[in-house]
């Protein structure tokens, strides 16, 4: 596995919470952490049908743009009644002409259930892949998840996203109700950042 050993990471994101977020995360390891945004990138479109495969466009454009080193992510839920839909369409499912409805999007995926017919519990994970690629090619990626089931009605405010439909395995929270710490530690997001940092930057 190739270590990380520049000075400074392009986060390829013009998300400013994420960016944040990955900067707090390598600061231990001093790294010097700068955003899509900053270096006037444009968002490539993710035409992939993996979360791997579109994480992969977006980290690649953005290292043989810039010639640093560039980590992406890609994320969504996978249920298995709908197989494994929304997946890469997870975002998607939730746009509107007047922006993202995760209301919306949530009660699709709750119609699509009962239309399945398929009994409870509806099984599911939130999945985040991780890409680290360097300006020569080379990629190394980072799977992450974690594993719950679909519940109805919608509980709690915490997070975004799909978070008050989804309660992991072993908790009687869903990720709507937890604070943000409890959340922290088990997410998919978590998982694939404990293996980035083992893997390229320990
Ligand atoms: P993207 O990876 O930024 O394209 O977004 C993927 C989509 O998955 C987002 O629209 C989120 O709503 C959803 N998603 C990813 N991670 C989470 C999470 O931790 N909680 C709730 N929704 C999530």
């Amino acid at each position: 596995m190739r270590k990380f050993e520049g000075e400074t990471l392009l986060v390829a994101t013009h998300n400013a919470g994420k960016l944040e977020e990955i900067a707090n995360l390598l600061e231990p390891f001093g790294v010097r952490v700068v955003g899509a945004a900053e270096k006037g990138l444009d968002e490539p479109e993710e035409t992939e049908t993996t979360f791997v495969g579109n994480a992969r466009i977006k980290a690649h454009a953005a290292a043989k743009a810039t010639g640093l080193p560039a980590l992406s992510d890609d994320s969504g839920i996978e249920i298995d009644a709908l197989d494994g839909a929304p997946g890469v369409f997870t975002a998607n499912w939730a746009e509107t002409e007047k922006g993202r409805d995760f209301i919306m999007a949530m009660g699709k995926a709750h119609d699509r259930l009962l239309e399945s017919g398929k009994p409870k519990p509806w099984t599911a994970r939130f999945c985040c892949t991780l890409v680290l690629a360097w300006p020569d090619g080379h990629d190394e990626v980072f799977p992450g998840t974690v594993e719950g089931q679909i519940v109805w009605p919608m509980r709690g405010h915490e997070g975004h996203g799909y978070d008050p439909i989804f309660q992991p395995d072993g908790y009687d929270q869903t990720f709507g109700e937890m604070d943000r710490w409890e959340k922290n530690k088990i997410s998919h997001r978590a998982d694939a950042f404990g293996k980035l940092v083992q893997g390229c930057f320990g």
